[in-house]
């Protein structure tokens, strides 16, 4: 017997439908013998309806009533699912937020969980019921409803999978798992099996919009097992030994290291470069203070060492949508950081190679900046951690060095 978490995504439970496919895999774990734990989204589409309401009764709405509204829908798919449940003879009970205390901090619409009690779970489990949870909420300490941020079922789910102790915390979904590349992007990406959760914080953040970013952090600092599988799989044939999916997993359970795991890129990122800035102590804290107090977020930065020690160049990255607010903060602060010249160049892209063996590896980047030389791709600046490399380019050449990297570290589909 194991006890687990099952989270199912919007488009899972998109219709009466789709909900009674879900309690069929719902039920397959409770005749397995496990304990369930269920974790639901709102239904496809609602939650942004709701939140179209708040704004459009009033733009300046006050942040708890938005919470109380957009979490409704949660609450509409917790009650349906266990009433199909309940009709298919399986002892279910749906939870709001607040019933089984998912305490929050007060951060509405962006409310992070600071407590759950998973005791309360735990009894009904011990009587033989499935608990199915609304996600995205929880309470505040001011005992309204906190939402959790777009996408924050995924947090939700992980959140009472370490609360209870999870065996496993699957994460169902509208694709069938974590790809190498964006397969719209290459056809030839390849499913993985398992990925470790640095590599996966690196892909989410860069793009493969599979997970919310933040249950991913979570599911790391308490050791939680994530699978990602489709919801679209048929409920009772599948083999449960033997099922398309990733499991994302800290990296010691990961037997087969690979070099390169994947390639991830994000669009919609803009180039600042300040020419000729005075090298000298306190000048990236002038340029990057008044950035972050503009609420700017930067992200690549590249500096030079200057020739003679009395300027040198620095360039960074931000994304489009803040490009006009950045340059005019580096325009009012110019005086003080000293630069002569200020270019930006928007529309740029940054692809990233991603693998938790690089560190141990020699030639890594080399073979990157080889395979996009011999493709043509001009490489405007490069930045590297132990389990990346990010390379910004000019977004007309994305696709193919998307493509050119797949390929170079064998990635391809056979
Ligand atoms: N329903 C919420 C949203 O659409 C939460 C979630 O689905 O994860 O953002
Ligand atoms: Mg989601």
């Amino acid at each position: 017997m194991a006890r687990i978490v099952m989270k199912f995504g919007g488009t899972s439970v998109a219709d009466i439908d789709k909900i009674r496919n879900v309690a069929l895999h719902v039920k397959r774990e409770v005749e397995a013998g496990h304990q369930v734990a269920v974790v639901v989204s709102a239904m496809a589409g609602k939650t942004s309806e709701l939140v179209g309401w708040a704004r459009e009764a009033s733009s300046m709405h006050d942040a708890r009533e938005y919470d109380s509204i957009v979490s409704s829908g949660e609450q509409v798919t917790a009650g349906l699912l266990a009433i199909i449940l309940q009709s298919l003879g399986v002892d279910a009970r749906s939870w709001l937020g607040w019933q089984i205390q998912i305490k929050t901090d007060n951060a509405h619409g962006a409310a992070r969980i600071t407590e759950i009690d998973g005791e309360q779970l735990i009894e009904r489990f011990n009587i033989g019921q499935v608990a199915v949870i609304a996600g995205f909420q929880g309470v505040g300490p001011d005992n309204r409803i906190a939402t959790l941020g777009r996408g924050g079922s995924d947090t939700s789910a992980v959140a009472v999978a370490a609360a209870i102790n999870a065996d496993r915390c699957d994460i169902y979904t509208d694709v069938d798992g974590v790809y190498t590349t964006d397969p719209r992007i290459e056809p030839k990406a390849t499913l993985l099996s398992q990925v470790s959760f640095e590599e996966m914080l690196e892909m989410a953040s860069l793009g493969a919009k599979v997970l919310q970013v933040r249950s991913v952090e979570m599911a790391m600092v308490n050791n939680v097992r994530l699978f990602v599988r489709s919801s679209f799989e048929e409920p009772g044939a599948v083999d449960q030994n033997n099922f398309n999916g990733t499991l994302i997993c800290s990296e010691d359970e990961i037997l087969e290291k690979q070099v390169v795991t994947g390639i991830a890129y994000t669009r919609d990122e803009a180039q600042i470069s300040l020419r000729r800035v005075s090298d000298k102590p306190g000048v990236a804290a002038a340029v990057f203070g008044p950035l972050a107090e503009a609420n700017v977020n930067v992200d690549m930065i590249v500096q030079n060492v200057s020739e003679d020690g009395s300027v040198t160049d620095m360039t960074f990255t931000v994304p489009d949508g803040d490009l006009e607010k950045a340059l005019a903060v580096l325009e009012q602060a110019k005086r003080e950081i000293g630069f002569e010249v200020l270019q930006s160049d928007p529309g740029m892209v940054k692809v990233s190679v991603i693998g938790v063996g690089m560190g141990s590896h020699a030639g890594v980047a080399a073979t990157a900046f080889k395979s996009l030389s011999e493709h043509g791709v001009n490489i405007r600046a490069i930045t590297t951690s132990e389990i990346k490399i990010s390379i910004l380019i000019d977004a007309a050449y994305a696709e193919l060095a998307v493509r050119a990297l797949h390929s170079v570290y064998g990635l391809d589909k056979e």
